[in-house]
């Protein structure tokens, strides 16, 4: 395989995907951003038009395209619980057509072809910490069903293509990663607090701030992608990515107001349904096969968060466009 190589990035203009694309054209691959801006926007990538190896194509990854590429990221799917409730049945189209058009052109083109999945395949775990060989508890009639249960479907459809037309796929299992360019509305939680703390407004506590998530900042996450990616071991996945050190709702919620210096209240709010209790990755697979581990705690990679929602002007970032 030539070391420089034609890549697609579905949803390159997200959050992780505009740091994706960064690496790559650094990296000195030609790039495709494909992108329908639903939850992003072209500021994301601006700073990369410029650039001889990066193109950027506005398109939705339900409806099929024909182009050639060596290499195709998947990540195109709104993230946010916000975002991919907003319009439930678009985002499980997104996540089921996107993986069949991707992979039919993976196939065509016998690329190799990575897809962003998610701990959400675990559901409200019973196993802690998440392991890949652990099935899940997902409820599949839930709000959150639209995406859990359509991104455990891509990973069928991920296996069998490889299974049956021996496409060459790579699996990443995302846990909740963070850092510059969240959209600053998508109601995750750093993205909330932080955006609270820093107008000083009260912060938002969902339950009572007993569950746990694990934060990996997303310079870590990338680096995980690319050794996914380059692997030559053969090695497909599900592999979980994502950082182990387990938090308290409530203790971010502190870290945040001691990092920020807010003079911000904390306030508790009902807890969404089906919100997992706890969520921890098992990295033992990632360690052993791509020699990964994240090395960014999350006091440093808050601070550098916080930098970059201080110098935006969020009031620049759109809610979800209407109608998809
Ligand atoms: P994001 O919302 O910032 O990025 C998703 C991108 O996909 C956006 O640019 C959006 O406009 C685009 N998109 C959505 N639907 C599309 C469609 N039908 N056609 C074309 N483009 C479309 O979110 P993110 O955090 O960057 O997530 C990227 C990927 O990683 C997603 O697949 C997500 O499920 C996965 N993931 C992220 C996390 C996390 O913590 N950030 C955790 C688990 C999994
Ligand atoms: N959460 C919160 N306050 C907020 C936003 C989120 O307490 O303003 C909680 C949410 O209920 C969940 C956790 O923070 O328990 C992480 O939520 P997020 O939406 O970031 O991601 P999830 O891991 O649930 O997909």
């Amino acid at each position: 395989m030539s070391r420089l190589q034609r890549i697609l990035v579905t949803g390159g203009a997200g959050f992780l995907g505009s740091h994706l694309c960064e690496r790559l054209v650094e990296d000195g691959h030609d790039v495709i951003c494909l992108d329908n801006f639903f939850t992003s926007q072209k500021s994301n990538v601006a700073h990369l038009l410029e650039k001889s190896n990066f193109e950027l194509i506005r398109h939705d990854v339900t409806v099929p395209i024909w182009l050639e590429v060596d290499q195709i990221y998947n990540l195109a799917c709104p993230a946010a619980p916000g975002h991919y409730q907003y319009n439930p049945i678009k985002t499980i189209k997104t996540s089921v057509s996107g993986a069949i058009n991707v992979l039919g052109m993976a196939k065509r083109c016998g690329a190799r072809v990575f897809q962003a999945s998610t701990s959400e395949v675990y559901g409200d775990p019973e196993v802690h910490p998440q392991p890949e060989s652990y099935r899940g508890s997902v409820n599949p009639i839930g709000p959150r069903a639209c995406y859990d249960e359509g991104k455990r479907a891509a990973e069928t459809l991920f296996m069998d293509y490889h299974r049956m037309n021996r496409v060459n796929i790579r699996i990443a299992r995302i846990f909740n990663t963070y850092g510059p360019r969240m959209h600053p509305f998508d109601g995750r939680v750093v993205s909330n607090f932080i955006r609270q703390a820093l107008a000083g407004q009260d912060i938002t506590i969902f339950g009572d701030g007993s569950q746990t998530r694990s934060f990996c900042f997303r310079d870590d996450l990338i680096e995980g992608f690319l050794r996914l990616m380059q692997n030559e071991e053969d090695f497909t996945g599900p592999v979980n990515l994502g950082n182990p050190a387990e938090y308290t709702i409530k203790q971010l919620a502190e870290l945040i107001i001691e990092l920020t210096g807010t003079s911000s209240q904390l306030v508790y709010q009902p807890l969404p349904q089906d919100d997992p209790t706890r969520r921890q990755p098992d990295i033992t697979l990632a360690k052993k096969h791509l020699q990964w581990e994240p090395t960014v705690p999350l006091r440093d990679g808050l601070l550098q968060t916080i930098d970059w929602f201080q110098q935006v002007d969020i009031e620049q970032y759109r809610p979800p466009t209407p109608n998809y």
